[in-house]
């Protein structure tokens, strides 16, 4: 099997169970005509979240890495009436882009996007988040885990992005990002509050995976 039949297949999830969405269209379209890069979930990822988001009744989600706002406004979807979304982003532009996006989604009131570079913006937030979602630059995965733990509570979800990484996570060789992913593993597996697992996946972003795991005690 190949990249084609992997996009192929991604179209028809797409097709059969998500049905157009003129909204994040929109947003992803903006979000390219801006010139972000197009790193964000793929669609049916993005509704995967929303609906751990919604088996996990969350009210309180934390987002690492923002991009155009795309699996920000996935996940925002899930909140109740007050919930609330809080989204750190590194780059102002980006920050900027998701925040328009955000408010054609009429979410503003309930995502909030802190400009900063995550690992300076987390130690400033408080309280526990029902789902967090980290998904910035992989070099500091084990770093925003800690931190991932310091605002949970028993029950808290925490979901990491990019963690095959078309199987380089198996060789990272001197590549940062790809032994971020690698210590990210070591540091879950290290956390005795955590149960965890990884999931492998295909699809239109090609060969890739996510990380879940969830805060025992
Ligand atoms: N979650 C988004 C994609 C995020 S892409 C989606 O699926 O739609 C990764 C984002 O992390 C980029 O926007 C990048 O600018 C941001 N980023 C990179 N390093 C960061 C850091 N140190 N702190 C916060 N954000 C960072
Ligand atoms: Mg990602």
């Amino acid at each position: 099997m190949s990249q084609e039949n992997w996009s192929a297949i991604d179209h028809f999830i797409c097709d059969a169970l998500l049905g157009p969405d003129p909204l994040l269209e929109a947003t992803l379209a903006d979000t390219m005509a801006a010139g972000l890069r197009a790193i964000n979930v793929a669609p049916p990822q993005g509704k995967f979240l929303m609906l751990l988001a919604q088996i996990a009744g969350a009210s309180r989600i934390l987002e690492i890495g923002t991009l155009g706002g795309y699996s920000a406004i996935w996940m925002a979807r899930a909140l109740p009436e007050g919930g609330k979304l809080i989204s750190l982003e590194y780059e102002p532009h980006n920050a900027a882009v998701a925040a328009k996006n955000v408010e054609r989604a009429g979410l503003a009131d309930k995502v909030e996007i802190k400009v900063g570079a995550a690992i300076d913006t987390l130690p400033t937030l408080q309280g526990t988040f029902d789902l967090i979602f980290i998904d910035a630059d992989k070099a500091s995965y084990p770093a925003y885990f800690e931190q991932a733990i310091r605002l949970s509570r028993p029950g808290t979800v925490i979901v990491g992005d990019n963690t095959v990484r078309g199987g380089r996570v198996l060789n990272p060789g001197d590549n940062a990002d790809d032994h971020g992913t690698r210590r990210f593993y070591d540091v879950v597996a290290a956390e005795p509050r955590v149960t965890a697992t990884a999931i492998q996946t295909v699809g239109t972003k090609g060969w890739d995976g996510f990380l879940l795991a969830r805060v025992e005690r």
